[in-house]
C-alpha cells in the first residue's frame, strides 16, 4: 500500500505518463495514468510531463497516438508540457527528433568499453538463457567475441559485469540494491534494426527532460536496474536522483498481465459503451489505501490529500 506520508518529500517532483502508441490502451494503462497523476499532484509544485514512445515505427499507428489524447481526456488526467494532440506530437516531440541524443549516448558507451555486439539469433538467445530464477537472462554468449560494431544485423549489448549494484529508492518498497546481472543481464541497448533499444530512449528522454520521479509497472523493474548502471556511466544527475514507484500490474480474469497484443477489455471500447473510469479511480483509491467510494479524479485527490 501507498501512503501519503511517502510523498512528502523536499523537492518538487516532476514526472512522466510515458505510453507506447502500439496498440488501444488497457485499464491497466489508465490506472498507471491516473496513479502517477494523483502523486505528481500531491507534491507541492509537482509537474507532469507527457512523453510519447514512437521509436518502434513499425508498431505504431496514428489511431492508437489519438487512443492516448482520447483517454487521458476522458480520465481527466491532466500534464504541465508535451504535446496536446497527434498533430502536435508529430511536428514537435516525436523521439525521432532525438535520435542523434541516443546515438550520441550510445557512442559514449562503446568508447568506455562498457558494450559488445551479439549476433544471436531469437532462437538462439532462447536455448542458451538461464532457466529457474535467471529465466530470460541472456548469458553472454557473445560477451568474449569481439565483433566489430558495424557488423549488420547485430544488437548491441551492455557489459552487466562492468558495474556495481544499483540502488533505487522506491517509495512503497523502500530502498532497493539490485544488480543488473541478476536482473536483466546484458541488456539490448541498440536493436539489431539499428533502433535505438527503450532502455537508452527512455532513459535519454527522462534525463532531458530532467524526470526525478518514475511510476512504472512492476514489470520494468528490471529496466529502472539497468537505466540506472547506465546513468552512473553517464553522470546523468536527474535519473541518479530519481525516486520511483513500481507497483503491481492490473491482471485480467485468468490472472494475465493486461496487454495491448492480448485484446484485452480496451478503454476505448469503455468509452464508446458511455462507461465512466470509476472502476479506474477506485482502483488506485484501494492501492492507496482510501475506502470510500470514490467517483471523480478531484475527488480521489481529495482523499489522498486527507490521509496526510
Ligand atoms: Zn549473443
Amino acid at each position: 500500500m501507498l501512503s501519503p506520508a511517502s510523498m512528502l518529500t523536499s523537492r518538487s517532483l516532476r514526472s512522466r505518463l510515458a505510453p507506447t502508441p502500439s496498440g488501444f490502451l488497457h485499464r491497466g494503462n489508465a490506472f498507471s495514468f491516473v496513479l502517477t497523476w494523483l502523486l505528481t499532484r500531491s507534491s507541492a509544485g509537482g509537474s507532469l510531463h507527457l512523453r510519447i514512445d514512437d521509436l518502434d515505427a513499425e508498431r505504431i499507428r496514428l489511431e492508437y497516438i489519438h487512443d492516448i489524447f482520447e483517454t487521458l481526456e476522458w480520465l481527466g488526467v491532466d500534464y504541465d508540457s508535451g504535446p496536446r494532440s497527434a498533430q502536435d506530437f508529430e511536428q514537435s516531440w516525436s523521439q525521432k527528433r532525438r535520435i542523434k541524443a541516443y546515438t550520441q549516448v550510445l557512442t559514449r558507451l562503446q568508447e568506455q568499453n562498457l558494450l559488445f555486439v551479439c549476433e544471436c539469433s531469437r532462437r538462439t538467445v532462447g536455448a542458451f538463457t538461464e532457466q529457474g530464477v535467471y529465466a530470460g537472462i541472456y548469458t553472454g554468449i557473445c560477451r568474449t567475441k569481439e565483433l566489430p560494431f558495424d557488423e549488420p544485423n547485430c544488437a548491441w549489448r551492455f557489459r552487466s559485469e562492468s558495474s556495481t549494484e544499483s540502488r533505487l529508492v522506491d517509495m512503497m518498497q523502500g530502498e532497493m540494491r539490485l544488480h543488473s546481472a541478476d536482473v536483466i543481464g546484458d541488456a539490448v541497448v541498440r536493436r539489431k534494426d539499428g533502433i535505438p533499444a527503450y532502455h537508452i530512449a527512455s532513459l535519454v528522454d527522462d534525463e532531458l527532460d530532467e524526470i526525478n520521479f518514475i511510476v512504472r509497472g512492476q514489470d520494468l523493474l528490471p529496466s529502472s536496474v539497468v537505466q540506472q548502471a547506465l546513468a552512473r556511466h553517464l553522470d546523468y544527475q536527474h535519473f541518479l536522483s530519481a525516486r520511483f514507484v513500481h507497483h503491481p500490474l492490473l491482471l485480467d480474469g485468468a490472472s494475465q498481465k493486461l496487454s495491448k497484443s492480448k485484446g484485452a477489455d480496451s478503454l476505448k471500447a469503455m468509452r464508446e459503451n458511455a462507461q465512466t473510469p470509476y472502476e479506474i479511480y477506485q482502483s488506485v483509491a484501494t492501492f492507496c489505501g482510501i475506502s470510500a467510494p470514490i467517483r471523480t479524479i478531484a475527488e480521489l485527490l481529495d482523499a489522498f490529500g486527507s490521509k496526510v
